[in-house]
């Protein structure tokens, strides 16, 4: 660590990037050995923003340094998450058009890091694997993040930023898979996944830095039995019946999971100030929701409290001419005066223009630019961004939208 000073070190840590934890294994000889998980996002280098590429390659260099020392005290090491490089051409959809690939410090920095899965005779020989290029060596369009803004998803226009880099031994060893999961959504990135034929030793204690030991859990929410209450036997149905306070039964089924029934939030107790003492707070029974199911067949104006909406003057008087339209015309299908109301409200979206390419709806974006055009708002190809040669892909339509 003599590379580094107490102030450079500080401000490595100072972002939270990096999770440690550490957990006993058993391997398939039944020798007990630690395993550190090394779960870390590495930074991402802004290409305006020079001194974050510095700072990248410092914590790239100290994340080695600190695996290699987990390695040499004789701990296996798995270092997984977002380590923002996509490694080799075939990690990266337009490699090829990009300058330099080769070149980049964050590649070379891995280039170091890694074995070359087969280990070819005169190959480097680093001290972590590629898990997922160990099982799929050659797989094209393996990526795990594409750009949330173009929509490069739909194409698979991505790049592969996310590892489970396993220690050369365990890798070999105890490694049976490993695999990308793009179809998962939910964020611009996918996850990445493993499968080790090790288990794992429980731990005889609680680790001291469990949540059952922080100060505003002391003597609390330890167990969740401390939740139930058990009562007598149900003699009618023959179950065995847990019941929550006074309202709400879990039973017992035999052969069946637990069924919780009627599960509306009880709006009058959810702010009360009785606090969180009890789980049956938060339940009451079937026979009202029956009443609520009830009201919503009956749909009437105040129902948009319900909806949380909050009315300007204007449209207050426009919900009471609406109101006083169905009274007059006294009609029983209230669904269409409701129609009516919600199209009167909401004038819903202009149609859009559309584009050279496909003749197809345009998607309307605002700049975010800073500049005389910050702002303005314009209409684009709706496709998502693919290889230009690709007709399916976006086109090059643009057009201002005129001020309205
Ligand atoms: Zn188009």
């Amino acid at each position: 660590m003599d590379e580094f000073t107490q102030e450079e070190l500080r401000a490595l840590d100072s972002e939270g990037r990096a999770l440690l934890t550490q957990h006993k294994i058993r391997t398939c000889e039944s020798q007990e050995r630690t395993l550190t998980l090394i779960n870390v996002y590495c930074p991402h280098a802004d290409p305006g923003k020079p001194e974050r590429l510095a700072f990248k390659m410092r914590f790239y260099r100290l994340l080695q340094i600190r695996a290699e020392a987990l390695l040499a005290a004789g701990s296996h090491v798995i270092i997984l998450g977002d380590l923002n490089v996509a490694h080799r051409p075939i990690d990266h959809w337009d490699a090829l058009n990009l300058e330099c690939f080769e070149e980049d410090p964050g590649r070379k920095w891995m280039d170091n890091l890694l074995s070359v899965p087969g280990c070819q005779a005169g190959s480097h020989v680093g001290p972590f694997i590629d898990s997922f290029r160990c099982f799929q060596p050659k797989q094209e369009g393996a990526f795990t993040c594409w750009s949330a803004v173009s929509g490069a998803r739909h194409l698979n226009y991505g790049s592969r930023l996310d590892y489970v880099l396993g220690d050369r031994a365990l890798v070999i060893d105890s490694f049976q898979d490993s695999f990308l999961l793009p179809e998962v959504m939910g964020s611009d990135h996918c996850p990445v996944g493993a499968v080790l034929s090790v288990s794992s030793v429980p731990a005889k204690q609680y680790p001291p830095l469990c949540t059952r030991f922080l100060p505003e859990f002391a003597g609390t929410q330890l167990k969740i039995l401390h939740f139930l209450v058990h009562l007598k036997q149900d003699a009618v149905f023959g179950h065995s019946a847990l019941q929550f306070g006074n309202q709400t039964q879990v039973q017992m089924h035999q052969n069946k999971a637990p069924r919780v029934r009627s599960t509306r939030l009880r709006s009058s107790q959810a702010g009360s100030s009785r606090g969180q003492k009890n789980l049956t707070s938060y339940f009451q029974p079937s026979s009202s929701r029956l009443q609520i199911s009830a009201d919503l067949e009956r749909p009437s104006m105040p129902l948009m409290g319900a909806l949380g909406t909050t009315l300007t003057p204007e449209e207050e008087v426009t919900a009471k001419v609406v109101e006083a339209q169905a009274k007059a015309s006294n009609t029983k299908d209230e669904k269409v005066v409701q129609t009516l109301f919600w199209k009167s409200v909401l004038g819903g979206p202009s149609p859009m223009p559309l584009c050279g390419g496909h003749r197809e709806p345009c998607v309307m974006r605002t700049v975010k630019k800073p500049g005389p055009n910050l702002g303005r708002h314009f209409y684009m190809c709706a496709r998502p961004q693919g290889p230009p040669a690709d007709p399916s892909s976006r086109c090059n339509f643009f057009l201002w939208r005129r001020p309205s």
